[in-house]
């Protein structure tokens, strides 16, 4: 397949803390981010759809607070409230919120992920890509289910070595865990954590619990 851009940036994200495919949706709306509260906030498309959606979801008010400041914040949600406040005067308050559009960054972390999954399955096939993933990738427990099902329906020749991967690294994550609980009996109080034993506690919740959630709803 072409290698673009993503075939690259989903290789060089791939790490034994997290998935890749969660990752680079991540950067990619932190980046998203930075160039609305730099470029676009003023921008009326923006703020129409900005309007429309009732400002963003939970989990992307707190990114884009996090990176902003106090006079993007003024302007997108001074916008917010000047359009409020008239709809609660003129009454039109109740029509218009039954219509409130979903948050826009969620949208597009939708359709990126989608792209991804659609790169991931294709580069699969390819041995260095599927090198770099066996040396030091590994897709979050959501992303393997959907992986495995898709690989599935297309029947794609890696399904097998794909599942055994990953399911390898599954094995040993939990091996790790229960390793942790071993050695904190007071018995073995003496045998020290190893170093992959110290980050399977704490990449485990990264694995585990969808970090797309605030856009499965
Ligand atoms: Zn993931
Ligand atoms: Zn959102």
């Amino acid at each position: 397949m072409e290698r673009n851009y993503t075939w690259h940036d989903i290789v060089k994200r791939m790490e034994e803390r997290r998935c890749p495919i969660c990752r680079l949706i991540d950067d990619r709306t932190h980046q998203k981010i930075s160039v609305l509260q730099y470029q676009h906030v003023s921008d009326v498309e923006f703020r129409k759809r900005f309007i429309d959606s009732k400002g963003f979801c939970e989990h992307h008010t707190e990114k884009f607070y996090e990176q902003g400041d106090s006079i993007n914040h003024a302007i997108v949600y001074g916008h917010l409230l000047d359009v409020e406040l008239r709809r609660l005067e003129d009454g039109s308050y109740s029509k218009k919120d039954k219509h409130t559009k979903p948050c826009m960054l969620c949208e597009s972390e939708n359709t990126s992920e989608a792209i991804y999954l659609n790169i991931f399955q294709k580069a699969f096939n390819e041995a260095d890509f599927k090198t770099h993933y066996e040396d030091r990738g590994i897709l979050c427990m959501h992303h393997h289910k959907i992986m495995l099902k898709r690989m599935k329906k297309a029947k794609n020749p890696d399904l097998k070595s794909y599942s055994s991967i990953t399911g390898h690294k599954y094995q040993e994550l939990l091996q790790d865990l229960k390793e942790i609980k071993r050695k904190n009996d007071f018995k073995h109080v003496n045998e020290k954590l190893t170093e992959r034993e110290t980050k399977a506690w704490q990449k485990a919740r990264k694995l585990l619990v969808d970090q797309g959630e605030h856009r499965r709803k």
